[in-house]
């Protein structure tokens, strides 16, 4: 029996694994059709729950433990509402085909696992079902379960201990498979988190210089349109820094962050924060002109409204921008960004809160 039962517990524990996994956003390669997802985690949880049925502990001829309602719990938390009630469908309609000579209890032990994914699947639509508040359901389903199997026992072979195993066995496969679960999302969040520490910049929030290089990898990679960087640098930013203190150059790299963001996720661009007060912009599909005209836009809009600071103060800053596009000006990160910068370069060298496309350089 216990041999069984070890068994039950290793495919209960191989479908919650294999369930959890694959599904993560935050897994190198997670499984894509994200909409498939639910009735994919179903129909895994319909046959783990065969394969449970197929090594149950056999109490008499009639009486099958097993965990296959722990099972549909699982598919409940890692699946949403249509995911338990695919896998009791699935687990009752083959427990009721299963015996060779069909009794009231294999009907009454069918339906009985139906019921349990149909009430799962509604209450689950109202309050999704998740690692914090499945252990409600897990009881449901438990004192359902216990309360056929001990009607039938007591029909039968009138040995309640073997209501004892079940609930005790079913408790342990439940709270196991859950505390590795809690453990494995604990740890994904953490790996997420670090991931976007990496890339991100603490003091605007902005991709840092290290997601900068990432991207213009992949932009470069895979385009096969042109597209644009532009280098931006605020101007006489040391003067600022002066006559303000760092405190309020601080406030207004973030307010200048927040604002280029918003400029350019509209044009589906990227900007990143590459160090100092110097940041970039990478707007895809976009020929020289389309980059110019972004970097316009840009400096007009710094230069036309100041930034507010500290509460009530109000300071006038300008950017100049250097842009180059790809594959014209290089077709390596180094070579396109060269260029950017010497047209950055010449942007201030004529006089700063200009825009200069390195196509359009007088030097
Ligand atoms: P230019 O118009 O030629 O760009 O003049 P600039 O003064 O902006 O040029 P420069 O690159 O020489 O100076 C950059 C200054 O930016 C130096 C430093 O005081 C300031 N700076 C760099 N990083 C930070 C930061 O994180 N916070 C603050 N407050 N200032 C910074
Ligand atoms: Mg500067
Ligand atoms: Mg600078």
């Amino acid at each position: 029996m216990i041999f069984e039962l070890l068994i039950n517990f290793c495919i209960l524990f191989t479908f919650a694994v294999l369930s959890y996994w694959p599904f993560q956003d935050s897994v190198r390669s997670s499984f894509p059709f994200q909409k498939a997802h639910p009735y994919l985690i179903g129909i895994m949880a319909g046959f783990a729950g065969f394969m449970l049925m197929e090594s149950a502990v056999h109490v008499t001829d009639t009486i099958f433990v097993d965990a296959k309602h722990v099972i549909v719990v699982f598919a409940g938390i890692l699946g949403g509402p249509i995911a338990p009630v695919i896998s009791g469908l699935l687990i009752g309609i083959s427990r009721i085909l299963m015996p060779d000579v069909l009794t009231a209890n294999d009907i009454l032990a069918g339906v009985n696992i139906i019921v349990i994914g149909i009430v799962l699947g509604a209450f689950g639509f109202r309050h999704p079902m998740t690692l914090k508040n499945a252990h409600r359901y897990f009881y449901y389903a438990t004192a359902q379960c216990a309360l056929i199997f001990g009607v039938v026992i007591y029909n039968s072979v009138i040995n309640y201990i073997q209501v004892v195993y079940f609930v005790l066995f079913a408790i342990f496969s439940f709270y196991t498979v859950l505390f590795i679960l809690m453990e494995l999302t604990e740890h994904f969040k953490k790996i997420r988190h670090t991931e976007l520490l990496s890339e991100t910049d603490y003091l605007t929030g902005l991709f840092n210089n290290r997601k900068f290089h990432q991207l213009t990898e992949t932009f470069i990679t895979d385009s096969t349109q042109p597209f644009s960087m532009i280098s931006i640098d605020i101007d006489q930013f040391k003067k600022v820094n002066e006559r303000y203190g760092h405190q309020v150059g601080d406030e207004i790299l973030k307010e200048l962050g927040l604002r280029l963001k918003s400029l350019v996720s509209i044009e589906d661009g990227y900007v990143t924060r590459n160090g100092g007060e110097e940041f970039v912009v990478l707007l895809p599909n976009s020929p020289p002109a389309m980059g110019i005209d972004l970097g316009e836009r840009i400096r007009s809009s710094v230069a036309r409204s100041p930034v507010r600071v500290s509460g009530d103060l109000d300071v006038s800053i300008t950017v100049s921008a250097g842009v180059s596009s790809y594959p014209d000006n290089g077709l390596t990160i180094h070579d396109l960004y060269n260029a950017a910068d010497m047209a950055l370069l010449e942007a201030k060298a004529t006089g700063r809160n200009r825009v200069v496309h390195y196509n359009n350089q007088k030097a």
